[in-house]
């Protein structure tokens, strides 16, 4: 088979999974347990939390751990919205955000939330000056996520901070799950960081929201007592320890896995050119690891199941959003309908071979020819 469906989900690393099966026989104990072999467990996670504010240079920042980017999405627009609704009612976002922001902002809105888009530029881009116009005194929350997941369009957030740093009362989440482990940037320009750990090689249903320790949050999740109060629940430590061995070993590899991803990247768009009616809807701002083109000689939907027939598998939209016909954000930046519900997301990895993306431009050949 070819892969190429990276930013829906990874493979877990064999250097998770090795480490996640020595961890569970060893340190099985319920961290909240307060005898020896539970402290043993409270340890390990402390140890992990440092180890990822280190591999993210996060070191004013607390570490809550989540079942993933949707509940830190939740957790984090919910959690301020709630908290600090006594200071205003508005919060800012743009149309490029993954849908566990969109749907909570809905849902905040119907709270009685009022929630203003900021405009894009044509290149996919936030407009500084829309975005300083929208921001009010009631402005309480804005929500700009770091990296797209249908373009991989990289969005500036350290000027986007700046600008919010005038204005006290504004707490600034950013939703880093495209961009952890792909983007080198000072994180600490947002107050509050979403991410996943099944896009980044470790496990499914880990994941963390990291925010500045002046910052509280109004809780989603109640319970007892936990290693956070702003998230109850007995702490998964062995997915809590794999998220850690997975961010460290993500880093570690960083500087060697992007020019070879950046490498790929440009060998598919050379071979793209090949292909008449393909238009390539990434940019110059998009991370090596994204490439979205339109096939505009067939629908979205009909290419991937043709190229799901041939073992080769890739995503329409975003694998989240993949049941709606068409992508919003290349309609938006495209302004063209018919790119919109022909495009398709090839998404690359350090695992990517040259064969792989041959195999894949064979079969995208063999379907241009034939139609
Ligand atoms: N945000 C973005 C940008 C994503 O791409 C995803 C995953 N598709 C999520 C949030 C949700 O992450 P999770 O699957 O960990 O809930």
């Amino acid at each position: 088979m070819v892969y190429l469906d990276y930013s829906a989900t990874t493979p877990v690393s064999m250097a998770v999974l090795d480490e996640d099966y020595l961890f569970n026989q060893r340190y099985f104990a319920n961290s909240n347990s307060v005898h020896a072999l539970g402290k043993e467990a409270l340890v390990n996670i402390t140890n992990t939390t440092k180890l990822i504010k280190k591999s993210l240079n996060l070191l004013d920042h607390k570490v809550i751990y989540t079942s993933g980017a949707t509940e830190s999405n939740n957790l984090a627009l919910k959690g301020i919205a709630l908290k600090n609704k006594h200071l205003g009612n508005h919060i800012i976002t743009t149309p490029f955000e993954h849908g566990s922001i969109t749907a909570t902002l809905n849902y905040l809105a119907k709270q009685g939330f009022v929630v203003d888009v900021v405009e894009m530029d044509e290149e996919g881009l936030v407009d500084l000056d829309d975005l300083e116009s929208l921001i009010t005194d009631n402005t309480i929350l804005v929500s700009i996520g770091l990296v797209n997941s249908e373009l991989g369009i990289v969005q500036n957030l350290s000027k986007i901070a700046e600008i919010l740093k005038k204005h006290s009362q504004i707490v600034f989440h950013s939703d880093m799950t495209q961009g952890i482990g792909k983007v080198l940037l000072d994180y600490s320009v947002a107050d509050l960081i979403s991410l996943s750990g099944h896009k980044i090689y470790g496990f499914k249903g880990i994941g963390a929201l990291l925010h500045r320790k002046d910052i509280k949050l109004t809780p989603i999740i109640h319970g007892g007592k936990s290693i956070s109060n702003s998230r109850g629940g007995t702490p998964p430590t062995s997915l809590i320890h794999s998220l850690g061995k997975a961010i460290d070993e993500i880093y570690k590899h960083i500087e060697i896995n992007n020019p070879f991803i950046l490498e790929l990247k440009e060998y598919l768009l050379s071979r793209l050119k090949g292909i008449k009616d393909c238009y390539i809807n990434s940019n110059r701002h998009s991370i090596p690891q994204i490439v979205n083109i339109s096939y505009t000689k067939a629908s979205g939907k009909e290419m991937q199941k043709y190229f799901s027939d041939h073992d080769i598998y890739l995503s329409t939209t975003s694998a989240c959003s993949s049941d709606k016909a068409i992508s919003k954000v290349v309609k938006e930046i495209t302004g063209d309908y018919e790119r919109a519900v022909s495009s398709l997301r090839i998404s690359l990895s350090h695992l990517t071979t040259k064969a792989e993306i041959d195999e894949f431009i064979k079969v995208f050949g063999a379907y241009d020819e034939s139609h």
